[in-house]
Protein backbone atom coordinates (compact mmCIF):
# COMPACT_ATOMS: atom_id res chain seq x y z
CA UNK A 1 0.00 0.00 0.00
CA UNK A 2 1.18 3.57 -0.93
CA UNK A 3 -0.31 6.62 0.83
CA UNK A 4 0.52 10.18 -1.06
CA UNK A 5 -0.12 12.79 1.01
CA UNK A 6 -1.32 16.31 0.49
CA UNK A 7 0.89 18.86 -1.31
CA UNK A 8 1.90 21.10 2.64
CA UNK A 9 1.79 18.06 4.53
CA UNK A 10 3.61 18.84 7.76
CA UNK A 11 5.94 16.59 9.87
CA UNK A 12 3.24 16.19 12.70
CA UNK A 13 0.58 14.62 9.32
CA UNK A 14 3.27 12.26 8.05
CA UNK A 15 3.88 11.55 11.82
CA UNK A 16 -0.07 10.44 12.04
CA UNK A 17 0.07 7.87 8.87
CA UNK A 18 2.67 6.76 10.21
CA UNK A 19 1.52 5.90 13.86
CA UNK A 20 -2.01 4.34 11.89
CA UNK A 21 0.24 2.29 9.98
CA UNK A 22 2.26 0.78 12.61
CA UNK A 23 -1.00 -0.29 14.99
CA UNK A 24 -1.68 -2.04 11.59
CA UNK A 25 1.29 -3.97 11.72
CA UNK A 26 2.98 -2.34 8.93
CA UNK A 27 6.22 -1.07 8.51
CA UNK A 28 6.18 2.80 7.36
CA UNK A 29 8.75 4.12 4.79
CA UNK A 30 8.79 7.92 4.18
CA UNK A 31 9.85 9.40 0.56
CA UNK A 32 10.36 13.11 1.08
CA UNK A 33 10.07 14.54 -2.73
CA UNK A 34 10.40 17.95 -3.57
CA UNK A 35 7.08 18.18 -3.78
CA UNK A 36 5.53 15.21 -2.60
CA UNK A 37 5.67 12.88 0.56
CA UNK A 38 4.82 9.43 -0.20
CA UNK A 39 4.29 6.90 2.41
CA UNK A 40 4.88 2.95 1.64
CA UNK A 41 3.69 0.43 4.22
CA UNK A 42 5.49 -2.36 4.48
CA UNK A 43 4.70 -6.39 6.02
CA UNK A 44 2.28 -8.31 5.03
CA UNK A 45 -0.56 -7.60 7.96
CA UNK A 46 -3.61 -9.82 7.32
CA UNK A 47 -6.34 -9.43 5.15
CA UNK A 48 -8.62 -7.88 7.60
CA UNK A 49 -6.31 -5.26 9.01
CA UNK A 50 -5.81 -4.33 5.02
CA UNK A 51 -9.48 -3.95 4.85
CA UNK A 52 -9.52 -2.02 8.39
CA UNK A 53 -6.56 0.41 7.55
CA UNK A 54 -6.99 1.43 4.51
CA UNK A 55 -10.21 4.02 5.08
CA UNK A 56 -8.93 4.92 8.34
CA UNK A 57 -6.01 6.61 5.95
CA UNK A 58 -8.08 8.04 3.53
CA UNK A 59 -9.76 9.77 6.30
CA UNK A 60 -6.94 11.62 7.56
CA UNK A 61 -6.92 15.47 6.52
CA UNK A 62 -3.42 15.04 4.72
CA UNK A 63 -3.94 11.93 2.69
CA UNK A 64 -4.22 12.69 -1.02
CA UNK A 65 -4.85 8.82 -1.92
CA UNK A 66 -4.63 5.50 -0.94
CA UNK A 67 -2.80 3.23 -3.72
CA UNK A 68 -2.84 -0.57 -3.13
CA UNK A 69 0.03 -1.77 -5.45
CA UNK A 70 -0.19 -5.73 -6.29
CA UNK A 71 3.46 -6.02 -7.56
CA UNK A 72 5.82 -7.52 -5.39
CA UNK A 73 8.11 -4.75 -6.18
CA UNK A 74 5.84 -1.41 -4.72
CA UNK A 75 8.82 1.45 -3.67
CA UNK A 76 10.90 0.64 -6.89
CA UNK A 77 7.45 0.69 -9.24
CA UNK A 78 6.56 3.52 -11.25
CA UNK A 79 3.44 3.48 -10.14
CA UNK A 80 4.56 4.58 -6.49
CA UNK A 81 6.85 7.59 -7.89
CA UNK A 82 5.88 8.53 -11.22
CA UNK A 83 8.36 11.42 -11.35
CA UNK A 84 11.68 9.92 -12.33
CA UNK A 85 14.01 9.98 -9.36
CA UNK A 86 17.23 11.85 -9.25
CA UNK A 87 20.08 11.82 -6.31
CA UNK A 88 23.39 13.27 -5.67
CA UNK A 89 25.90 11.23 -5.11
CA UNK A 90 29.41 12.03 -3.27
CA UNK A 91 28.33 15.29 -1.05
CA UNK A 92 28.89 13.98 1.75
CA UNK A 93 32.72 13.41 0.81
CA UNK A 94 32.80 16.36 -0.11
CA UNK A 95 33.54 15.21 -3.70
CA UNK A 96 32.55 17.86 -6.47
CA UNK A 97 33.50 21.10 -4.39
CA UNK A 98 30.46 19.60 -1.73
CA UNK A 99 28.26 19.76 -4.62
CA UNK A 100 28.28 16.06 -5.35
CA UNK A 101 27.20 14.96 -8.45
CA UNK A 102 23.77 14.24 -10.05
CA UNK A 103 22.74 10.62 -11.52
CA UNK A 104 19.25 10.49 -12.83
CA UNK A 105 19.16 14.22 -13.67
CA UNK A 106 19.56 16.11 -17.71
CA UNK A 107 23.12 15.61 -17.53
CA UNK A 108 24.30 12.12 -18.38
CA UNK A 109 26.79 10.76 -15.79
CA UNK A 110 29.63 8.75 -17.13
CA UNK A 111 31.63 6.77 -14.56
CA UNK A 112 34.84 5.86 -15.18
CA UNK A 113 38.26 4.33 -14.07
CA UNK A 114 40.15 0.76 -13.93
CA UNK A 115 38.07 -2.39 -13.91
CA UNK A 116 40.30 -2.93 -10.18
CA UNK A 117 42.32 -0.81 -8.42
CA UNK A 118 46.18 -2.12 -8.85
CA UNK A 119 48.25 0.77 -7.25
CA UNK A 120 48.64 4.70 -6.49
CA UNK A 121 50.13 5.53 -9.71
CA UNK A 122 47.87 3.50 -11.90
CA UNK A 123 44.50 4.85 -10.29
CA UNK A 124 46.33 8.57 -10.36
CA UNK A 125 47.04 8.70 -13.90
CA UNK A 126 43.70 6.94 -14.86
CA UNK A 127 41.41 9.28 -12.43
CA UNK A 128 43.08 12.62 -13.66
CA UNK A 129 42.83 11.15 -17.57
CA UNK A 130 39.13 10.28 -17.45
CA UNK A 131 38.53 13.33 -15.11
CA UNK A 132 40.33 15.86 -17.82
CA UNK A 133 38.17 14.08 -20.31
CA UNK A 134 34.74 14.91 -18.66
CA UNK A 135 33.93 11.82 -16.64
CA UNK A 136 32.60 12.77 -12.91
CA UNK A 137 32.51 9.22 -11.08
CA UNK A 138 35.80 7.54 -10.68
CA UNK A 139 35.48 3.58 -10.95
CA UNK A 140 37.92 0.94 -9.36
CA UNK A 141 37.33 -2.67 -7.69
CA UNK A 142 39.12 -3.22 -4.84
CA UNK A 143 37.03 -6.35 -3.58
CA UNK A 144 37.26 -8.41 -6.95
CA UNK A 145 34.60 -11.08 -7.19
CA UNK A 146 36.84 -12.85 -10.44
CA UNK A 147 35.57 -16.04 -12.45
CA UNK A 148 39.04 -17.80 -11.42
CA UNK A 149 40.30 -17.50 -7.92
CA UNK A 150 43.65 -17.79 -9.08
CA UNK A 151 43.24 -14.57 -11.00
CA UNK A 152 44.27 -11.37 -9.11
CA UNK A 153 41.34 -10.63 -6.40
CA UNK A 154 41.52 -7.32 -5.80
CA UNK A 155 43.77 -4.85 -3.25
CA UNK A 156 40.90 -4.75 -0.72
CA UNK A 157 41.19 -2.42 1.95
CA UNK A 158 44.36 -0.95 0.10
CA UNK A 159 41.97 0.08 -2.77
CA UNK A 160 39.65 1.47 -1.19
CA UNK A 161 42.07 3.63 0.61
CA UNK A 162 43.79 4.71 -2.62
CA UNK A 163 39.84 5.28 -4.05
CA UNK A 164 39.41 7.37 -1.33
CA UNK A 165 42.77 9.33 -2.39
CA UNK A 166 41.95 9.93 -5.74
CA UNK A 167 38.89 11.42 -4.33
CA UNK A 168 40.55 13.89 -2.50
CA UNK A 169 43.10 14.61 -5.49
CA UNK A 170 40.04 14.83 -8.30
CA UNK A 171 37.12 15.74 -6.60
CA UNK A 172 35.37 13.23 -8.31
CA UNK A 173 32.78 10.35 -6.35
CA UNK A 174 34.46 7.11 -6.53
CA UNK A 175 32.02 4.04 -7.25
CA UNK A 176 33.46 0.25 -5.79
CA UNK A 177 32.30 -3.32 -5.52
CA UNK A 178 30.99 -4.28 -2.14
CA UNK A 179 30.58 -8.55 -2.55
CA UNK A 180 29.83 -9.54 1.40
CA UNK A 181 27.52 -7.76 3.87
CA UNK A 182 30.39 -7.81 6.54
CA UNK A 183 32.49 -5.40 4.87
CA UNK A 184 29.42 -2.84 3.88
CA UNK A 185 30.77 -0.73 6.58
CA UNK A 186 34.14 -0.85 5.92
CA UNK A 187 33.56 0.37 1.80
CA UNK A 188 30.99 2.63 3.08
CA UNK A 189 33.62 4.70 5.09
CA UNK A 190 35.32 5.41 1.86
CA UNK A 191 33.54 4.97 -1.33
CA UNK A 192 30.47 7.51 -2.59
CA UNK A 193 28.68 4.67 -4.25
CA UNK A 194 28.66 0.32 -3.37
CA UNK A 195 28.67 -1.64 -6.36
CA UNK A 196 26.63 -4.35 -6.25
CA UNK A 197 28.24 -6.71 -8.87
CA UNK A 198 26.23 -8.89 -11.26
CA UNK A 199 26.83 -12.30 -9.09
CA UNK A 200 25.29 -10.74 -5.63
CA UNK A 201 22.05 -9.48 -7.62
CA UNK A 202 20.43 -11.86 -5.78
CA UNK A 203 22.55 -12.12 -2.72
CA UNK A 204 19.90 -10.97 -0.26
CA UNK A 205 21.78 -10.76 2.74
CA UNK A 206 23.66 -8.22 1.05
CA UNK A 207 20.80 -6.66 -0.30
CA UNK A 208 19.56 -6.22 2.77
CA UNK A 209 22.70 -4.86 4.64
CA UNK A 210 23.48 -1.96 1.95
CA UNK A 211 19.41 -1.00 2.33
CA UNK A 212 20.50 -0.48 6.10
CA UNK A 213 23.13 2.20 4.95
CA UNK A 214 22.89 5.35 3.49
CA UNK A 215 25.57 5.27 0.75
CA UNK A 216 23.97 5.19 -2.79
CA UNK A 217 23.71 1.89 -4.30
CA UNK A 218 24.63 1.23 -8.17
CA UNK A 219 22.96 -2.58 -8.36
CA UNK A 220 23.87 -4.80 -11.65
CA UNK A 221 21.75 -7.02 -13.05
CA UNK A 222 22.15 -10.81 -12.47
CA UNK A 223 23.99 -12.79 -15.61
CA UNK A 224 20.84 -14.28 -16.07
CA UNK A 225 18.34 -12.33 -14.41
CA UNK A 226 14.74 -11.14 -15.73
CA UNK A 227 13.60 -7.68 -15.62
CA UNK A 228 11.46 -8.45 -13.10
CA UNK A 229 13.97 -10.48 -10.95
CA UNK A 230 16.05 -7.20 -10.93
CA UNK A 231 13.36 -5.13 -9.86
CA UNK A 232 12.62 -7.09 -6.76
CA UNK A 233 16.73 -7.41 -5.54
CA UNK A 234 16.03 -3.20 -5.51
CA UNK A 235 13.08 -3.40 -3.51
CA UNK A 236 15.08 -5.12 -0.86
CA UNK A 237 17.20 -2.31 -0.51
CA UNK A 238 14.47 0.17 -0.71
CA UNK A 239 12.58 -1.59 1.61
CA UNK A 240 15.27 -1.55 3.85
CA UNK A 241 15.13 2.56 3.68
CA UNK A 242 17.76 3.41 1.18
CA UNK A 243 15.99 4.82 -1.45
CA UNK A 244 19.09 6.12 -3.80
CA UNK A 245 19.45 3.35 -6.01
CA UNK A 246 20.58 2.88 -9.73
CA UNK A 247 20.32 -0.23 -11.70
CA UNK A 248 22.80 -0.75 -14.27
CA UNK A 249 22.44 -3.53 -17.06
CA UNK A 250 25.94 -4.88 -17.86
CA UNK A 251 25.29 -7.63 -20.21
CA UNK A 252 23.20 -10.83 -19.85
CA UNK A 253 23.98 -14.68 -20.82
CA UNK A 254 22.61 -15.95 -24.07
CA UNK A 255 23.63 -18.53 -26.34
CA UNK A 256 25.96 -15.96 -28.65
CA UNK A 257 29.49 -16.41 -28.25
CA UNK A 258 30.99 -13.60 -30.63
CA UNK A 259 30.67 -11.22 -27.24
CA UNK A 260 31.14 -12.67 -23.37
CA UNK A 261 27.69 -11.63 -22.64
CA UNK A 262 24.43 -9.74 -24.60
CA UNK A 263 24.37 -6.17 -23.68
CA UNK A 264 20.25 -5.83 -23.27
CA UNK A 265 19.77 -2.17 -24.21
CA UNK A 266 16.18 -2.94 -24.31
CA UNK A 267 16.24 -3.25 -20.38
CA UNK A 268 16.84 0.80 -20.53
CA UNK A 269 12.91 1.58 -21.72
CA UNK A 270 11.66 -1.15 -19.77
CA UNK A 271 13.06 -0.25 -16.61
CA UNK A 272 11.98 3.06 -17.19
CA UNK A 273 8.71 1.73 -17.47
CA UNK A 274 8.55 0.24 -14.38
CA UNK A 275 10.59 2.36 -12.37
CA UNK A 276 11.20 5.65 -11.39
CA UNK A 277 15.13 4.80 -10.50
CA UNK A 278 18.04 5.58 -12.63
CA UNK A 279 19.47 3.10 -15.33
CA UNK A 280 23.07 3.32 -15.81
CA UNK A 281 24.72 1.15 -19.18
CA UNK A 282 28.12 -1.57 -18.66
CA UNK A 283 29.40 -1.17 -21.84
CA UNK A 284 32.66 -2.69 -21.04
CA UNK A 285 31.47 -5.82 -19.03
CA UNK A 286 28.46 -6.33 -21.58
CA UNK A 287 30.15 -6.72 -24.29
CA UNK A 288 33.66 -8.18 -23.47
CA UNK A 289 35.10 -6.47 -25.80
CA UNK A 290 37.05 -2.88 -26.34
CA UNK A 291 36.59 -2.45 -29.43
CA UNK A 292 32.38 -2.71 -29.45
CA UNK A 293 32.18 -0.10 -26.19
CA UNK A 294 31.89 2.86 -28.42
CA UNK A 295 29.22 1.96 -30.35
CA UNK A 296 27.50 0.56 -27.21
CA UNK A 297 27.64 3.80 -25.55
CA UNK A 298 26.30 5.87 -28.07
CA UNK A 299 23.73 3.49 -28.47
CA UNK A 300 22.86 4.01 -24.41
CA UNK A 301 22.75 7.59 -24.42
CA UNK A 302 20.57 7.93 -27.39
CA UNK A 303 17.70 4.95 -25.99
CA UNK A 304 17.88 7.07 -22.71
CA UNK A 305 20.25 5.71 -20.44
CA UNK A 306 21.20 8.08 -17.30
CA UNK A 307 24.72 7.08 -17.42
CA UNK A 308 27.58 5.08 -18.24
CA UNK A 309 29.71 2.87 -16.64
CA UNK A 310 33.25 2.10 -18.76
CA UNK A 311 36.34 0.25 -17.88
CA UNK A 312 39.67 2.92 -18.62
CA UNK A 313 43.24 1.97 -18.04
CA UNK A 314 46.13 3.62 -19.19
CA UNK A 315 48.04 0.14 -20.15
CA UNK A 316 45.01 -1.49 -20.98
CA UNK A 317 46.81 -4.75 -20.65
CA UNK A 318 45.27 -4.68 -17.31
CA UNK A 319 45.53 -6.83 -14.59
CA UNK A 320 41.89 -7.76 -14.72
CA UNK A 321 39.04 -7.10 -18.02
CA UNK A 322 42.32 -5.95 -20.44
CA UNK A 323 40.40 -7.09 -23.29
CA UNK A 324 37.26 -5.16 -22.80
CA UNK A 325 39.20 -1.93 -21.64
CA UNK A 326 39.81 1.47 -23.70
CA UNK A 327 43.01 3.28 -22.96
CA UNK A 328 42.39 7.19 -22.26
CA UNK A 329 42.79 8.33 -25.57
CA UNK A 330 40.34 6.09 -26.71
CA UNK A 331 38.04 7.24 -23.67
CA UNK A 332 38.44 11.06 -24.37
CA UNK A 333 37.81 10.14 -27.91
CA UNK A 334 34.33 8.78 -27.47
CA UNK A 335 33.46 11.33 -24.79
CA UNK A 336 33.68 14.05 -27.54
CA UNK A 337 31.51 12.12 -29.79
CA UNK A 338 29.07 11.15 -27.32
CA UNK A 339 28.55 14.53 -27.01
CA UNK A 340 26.07 15.64 -30.20
CA UNK A 341 23.93 12.40 -28.96
CA UNK A 342 22.88 12.82 -25.87
CA UNK A 343 22.24 16.50 -27.31
CA UNK A 344 19.72 14.93 -29.29
CA UNK A 345 18.08 13.28 -27.01
CA UNK A 346 17.85 16.50 -24.75
CA UNK A 347 20.36 15.78 -22.78
CA UNK A 348 23.98 17.06 -21.48
CA UNK A 349 27.04 15.11 -20.98
C1 LIG B 1 33.16 -4.92 -12.82
O1 LIG B 1 32.48 -3.88 -12.87
O2 LIG B 1 34.40 -4.95 -12.99
C2 LIG B 1 32.42 -6.19 -12.59
C3 LIG B 1 33.04 -7.25 -12.08
O3 LIG B 1 31.14 -6.13 -12.93
P1 LIG B 1 29.99 -7.28 -13.03
O4 LIG B 1 29.55 -7.54 -11.63
O5 LIG B 1 28.95 -6.63 -13.87
O6 LIG B 1 30.62 -8.48 -13.69
MN1 LIG C 1 35.65 -5.50 -14.92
Amino acid sequence: MIIILKHGATEDDIASVEEKLQEHGYQPNVTRGVEDVIVAAIGTPSLSEKEMVAPQLQALEAVEKVLFVSKSYKLVSRESHPADTSFKVGVANGAANGAGVEIGGAKICVMAGPCSVEGREQLMTTAKAVNQAGATVLRGGAYKPRTSPYDFQGMGLEGLQLLAEARAATGMPVITEVMTPGLVEQVCEHADVLQIGARNMQNYDLLREVGRCRTPVMLKRGLSATVEEWLKAAEYILAGGNNNVMFCERGIRTYEPSTRFTLDLSAVPAIKKASHLPIIIDPSQGTGRRDMVAAMSKAAVACGADGLIIEVHPHPEALSDGQQTLDTTQFAQLMRDLKPIAQAVGRTL
